[in-house]
């Protein structure tokens, strides 16, 4: 492994789709490269924020699970052996004698030149505000859902109106002992055929939905480390009614910030990042590509961050060394891969 010192030829911030597809192409380019996340797990948003959902327009899956891409494009980039530093969130940039030097909250990486994948900036669940909802995340309060086995046979609460609240209530009506989702209005955000599901699971009386209610407690019965019942308030009736739950999750949506990107210099509109055909951001040797970028006809899409990547690579490994093309050639001919020329 290499050492966390070295001088690398391109550090990428972000291991989101773009950015590990980024350290692929680094190293089909020869280039040396070295991944940087405050996740712990690599993925961005497919990992994040819909790991069991299915995905149908990345090109060449017919369908796919985000999951099951995420593992994919891992296994790609795993080829080339390049450093991936995941709990490392960034904090700065430093530039001295045309080397950058990338701060985060554990350690200083320097490279050559940097791709900033960062999609949304970094992100978490938005908390539930109740005091009495803190002490028990991780214990029975779940803001992302890794594994829907886990709430087999459990009774769950979901609290949220938009498309990963109906999502998970569709998706946990065949495991779940119970499914309950609450909202603090009757106006939702969520896909019409999935609150349709929803609602007709509602309608037969296997799933409850109440409208214009919140989490107002969560109660043990007789076990101090399991809770057995919450309480939930009608804020437009302002009653209350328990019900019995063992697993609360609210789905609430995600708090992103770019952070210190913002202080790099770089031209921003709207916490996006310009960028040029070329994927230049304006400062020389700082390339950026994926959701964290703009430009005329701009798409946040998997497809045009891949995209995208390539581009910010190619042009990275030429800016560092100019005797190399831009142009890659063609990774079927390519000896790195055992190839040779048609
Ligand atoms: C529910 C949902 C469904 C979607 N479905 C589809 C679909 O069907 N098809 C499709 O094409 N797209 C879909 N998308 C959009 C797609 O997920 C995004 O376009 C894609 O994730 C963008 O990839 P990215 O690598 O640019 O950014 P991200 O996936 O956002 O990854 C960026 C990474 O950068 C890291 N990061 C940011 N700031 C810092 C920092 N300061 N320090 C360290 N790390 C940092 C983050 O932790 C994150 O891991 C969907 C999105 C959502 C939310």
């Amino acid at each position: 492994m290499p050492d966390p010192q070295d001088i690398r030829d391109i550090t990428i911030i972000g291991g989101g789709p773009t950015g590990i597809f980024a350290l692929f192409y680094a190293g089909m380019r020869g280039a040396t490269a070295r991944l940087v996340d405050a996740l712990p797990e690599l993925g961005g948003q497919l990992t994040a924020l819909y790991p069991e959902k299915y995905i149908f327009d990345v090109a060449g899956f017919p369908k796919v699970l985000a999951k099951d891409l995420v593992r994919s494009l891992a296994d790609q980039a795993a080829q080339f052996k390049q450093p991936i530093h995941l709990l490392h969130t960034v904090t700065g940039l430093e530039e001295t004698d045309n080397r950058f030097v990338l701060v985060t909250d554990k350690e200083r990486f320097e490279s050559r030149a940097l791709v900033i994948a960062a999609g949304i900036g970094a992100f978490s669940p938005r908390r539930l505000p109740q005091a009495c909802a803190q002490p028990w995340y991780g214990r029975g309060v779940y803001d992302v859902v890794t594994d829907p086995e886990a709430f087999r046979g459990r009774r769950v609460l979901i609290i949220g109106g938009g498309d990963s609240a109906f999502d998970w209530g569709t998706q946990l009506l065949e495991r779940a002992a119970r499914v309950t989702i609450i909202h603090r209005s009757d106006r939702f955000r969520a896909h019409a055929a999935t609150i349709a599901q929803y609602q007709a699971a509602v309608g037969s009386g296997s799933a409850d939905l109440f409208t214009f209610h919140e989490l107002h407690d969560i109660r043990c019965a007789t076990d101090p480390d399991r809770f057995s019942h919450v309480e939930l308030r009608d804020i437009k009736a302002k009653s209350t009614r328990t019900i019995e739950v063992d697993v609360v999750l609210p789905m609430l949506g995600f708090v992103s910030d770019i952070g210190p990107l913002a202080e790099w210099g770089l031209t921003l509109e709207k916490e996006e990042i310009v960028v040029t055909s070329t994927m230049e951001t304006g400062r020389p040797g700082v390339y950026a590509a994926g959701d964290i970028t703009t430009y005329p006809g701009k798409l946040k899409l998997i497809a045009s961050g891949f995209a995208e990547a390539a581009t910010a690579v190619n042009q990275a490994v030429h800016w560092i060394y100019p005797e190399k093309k831009v142009a890659p050639g063609h990774s079927s001919n390519m000896a790195i891969f055992g190839q040779t020329d048609d």
